[in-house]
């Protein structure tokens, strides 16, 4: 297989006795967009920054198409880079931001007047050439830095947070261009954000971070479908967790019981499985079914403390009979849900594959 386009390896920064990233390794294919998904301090930004050159690693290497790029400067780089927060120069117009890196590489006026046309077809902000930064909406801003960034075609495009000042409508709006826009260019997108649903919205392949080291890397439907750990678990798709026996474990799946009493098998079990003792049972809200009564032996019973109609579906709350909370999503006009009142008792059934053991 030819090289990776793109390689971080054994990358470590250290700020005094700070370690903003422990260990990262990644490869990124030509083409691809990749998102840094991970809550507030667990890395992301430190290791874009390190990408551009605005930092350098206290160990690792980077290499693009097979050179380091820890050699080259930040500015001879060539890789675009857009912000959290505006970053215009204010007393630019719009045109004029979108010229201001062609012109630093001393194109000819001819072919940046073109390249200016070009990006401002492509970010859909024809006719705003000359507006100054202050008189456009954040989300035009946005478009505006996204122009500048890739006015050059730089082979790699860097994003950090780059809609969380927008509210949700606007943020949804711009995804969707960021998205064609990928498509379009074709150029590859290193993308950091905290916000899962952009993440699965935007991202060929998602890097779940956590404290300075990636946990897991796959596509958004592996990682929902197959978390190798609780906190990526967690943080793709909605779930919940209570606690189990583990009888036993073989071979990555293991046989548990609930409340001493249903016992499951082949369930898929991550972590250092002991022989026997208590683990984790995670369950997806969208992956239980749920039935009125005592229903058969195959399932266990709760007690609905709770239903919320939240538009599409149903969410009922429930407890199980250890007293611990589960979630149930059901699809509004479910037959399960007619004339279900809180108190009552119902029964809940799972996949083993839909479920997951942590220990
Ligand atoms: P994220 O982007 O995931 O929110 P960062 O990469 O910004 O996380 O930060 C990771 C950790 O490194 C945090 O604990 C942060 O406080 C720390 N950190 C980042 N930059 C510096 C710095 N210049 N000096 C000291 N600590 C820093
Ligand atoms: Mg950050």
């Amino acid at each position: 297989m030819s090289e990776p386009f793109l390689k971080i390896r054994g990358i470590r920064k250290e700020y005094g006795p700070v370690v903003a990233v422990h260990d990262v390794n990644l490869e990124v294919r030509r083409g691809e967009f990749l998102t840094f998904l991970g809550p507030s301090g667990s890395g992301k930004s430190t290791t874009l920054y390190i990408l551009a050159g605005f930092e350098n690693p206290t160990k690792g290497d980077i290499t693009l198409d097979g050179q380091t790029l820890l050699a080259t400067p930040s500015h001879k780089r060539n890789i675009g880079m857009v912000f959290q927060r505006y970053t215009l120069f204010p007393h630019l117009t719009v045109g004029e931001n979108i010229a201001f890196p062609l012109k630093v590489r001393r194109k000819s006026k001819a072919e940046v007047d073109a390249k200016v046309k070009e990006m401002l077809r492509l970010v859909r902000l024809e006719g705003f050439e000359d507006r100054k930064p202050s008189q456009m909406s954040g989300g035009q801003q946005q478009r505006v830095a996204l122009a500048r960034a890739l006015s050059y075609d730089p082979p790699v495009l860097l994003m950090d947070e780059p809609l969380s000042a927008l509210d949700k409508k606007l943020r949804e709006e711009i995804q969707h261009e960021i998205r064609r826009i990928h498509q379009q260019t074709e150029v590859t997108i290193l993308y950091v954000t905290h916000d899962q649903e952009e993440a699965l919205r935007l991202s060929d392949r998602i890097a779940v971070f956590s404290k300075g080291i990636i946990d897991q890397i796959g596509t958004g439907p592996e990682l929902y479908a197959n978390p190798r750990t609780r906190f990526v678990a967690e943080f793709i798709g909605d779930s919940d967790f209570i606690s189990c026996d583990l009888l036993s474990s073989d071979n990555g799946q293991a046989t548990i019981s609930l409340g001493g009493k249903t016992v499951f098998e082949r369930i898929p079990v991550h972590g250092k499985a002991p022989a026997a003792g208590k683990a984790a049972l995670m369950l997806r809200p969208e992956r239980i079914r749920l039935g009125r009564g005592n229903g058969a032996s195959d399932g266990f019973s709760a007690t609905v403390s709770d239903i919320t109609f939240l538009g599409n579906n149903v969410h009922v709350a429930t407890q199980t009979a250890a007293g611990e909370a589960l979630s149930v999503r059901l699809p509004f006009g479910h037959e399960a849900i007619s004339g279900l009142n809180r108190g009552d008792r119902v029964h809940l059934e799972f996949d083993p594959d839909a479920a997951h053991v942590f220990c």
